[in-house]
């Protein structure tokens, strides 16, 4: 997915009038970044923001958040943006690097954590950056609201074996539904977005994994 070196990528996003800087500090005002007090949902590690986009255009009382760590990606979702026939008032995009998450959102604020084809970090003395880890539950856990949710879909068995463990081992998450092949369940698949890796990857046959999971 990493594009290097777009020329202009950089100047670009920070132009763009979709795009939040300074977000470390905007904990506790997103409500007001938005003018409204509809509930916050938010992706992690986005890409070109084809899901969030479509989920942004479906459900205008909902606001998007997407979070992508590199510009050379980011700038595809904003070229997107610019081609929408009437912009969405509803979505943003951060660039960052979401180890430091906890910066950029108050307890409570998030109302719903998508984590749609997260790279799977397959060494085992990486598995700590894994966005399913108990350090990224410990850092979801500090903004989301109590009764909010964590969905994550993969094409990845091994990083869908891992992030089941870490949610059965947690003291605080707790599971409440799973597949290993989303688009032959009917009751999880309905109303399906699928990413953009999603279309890749099930294209070639490969079944999609989703959970989701609260507190
Ligand atoms: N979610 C999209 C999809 O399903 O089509 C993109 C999946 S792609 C495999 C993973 C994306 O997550 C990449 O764009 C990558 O740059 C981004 N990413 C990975 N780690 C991240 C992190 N720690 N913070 C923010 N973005 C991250």
């Amino acid at each position: 997915m990493r594009l290097r070196n777009i020329p202009g990528s950089r100047e670009a996003i920070a132009e763009s009038q979709y795009v939040i800087h300074e977000e470390e500090t905007r904990a506790g005002s997103w409500h007001e970044i938005f003018g409204n007090d509809h509930p916050i949902y938010i992706e992690i590690g986005m890409g070109k923001g084809q899901f969030l986009m479509e989920l942004a255009r479906r459900n205008p009382d909902i606001n998007y958040v997407g979070i992508e760590k590199y510009s050379s990606v980011l700038i595809r979702a904003l070229e997107k943006m610019e081609e929408e026939e009437t912009p969405l008032p509803n979505i943003c995009f951060i660039r960052m690097d979401a180890e430091d998450i906890v910066k950029v959102f108050a307890k409570h604020e998030v109302d719903r954590i998508y984590l749609n084809f997260s790279d799977p970090w397959p060494k085992d003395r990486h598995a700590r950056r894994r966005l399913t880890s108990h350090e990224f539950l410990d850092r979801y856990d500090q903004f989301l609201a109590a009764d909010g949710r964590l969905e994550f879909k993969t094409d990845n068995q091994d990083l869908f074996t891992f992030s089941l463990e870490e949610i059965e081992t947690s003291d605080r998450w707790h599971l409440n539904a799973s597949t290993r092949d989303l688009h032959h369940d009917p009751s999880m698949n309905e109303g399906n977005i699928m990413t953009e890796y999603e279309e890749k990857f099930s294209s070639k046959g490969n079944p999609i994994c989703k959970l989701i999971a609260s507190r």
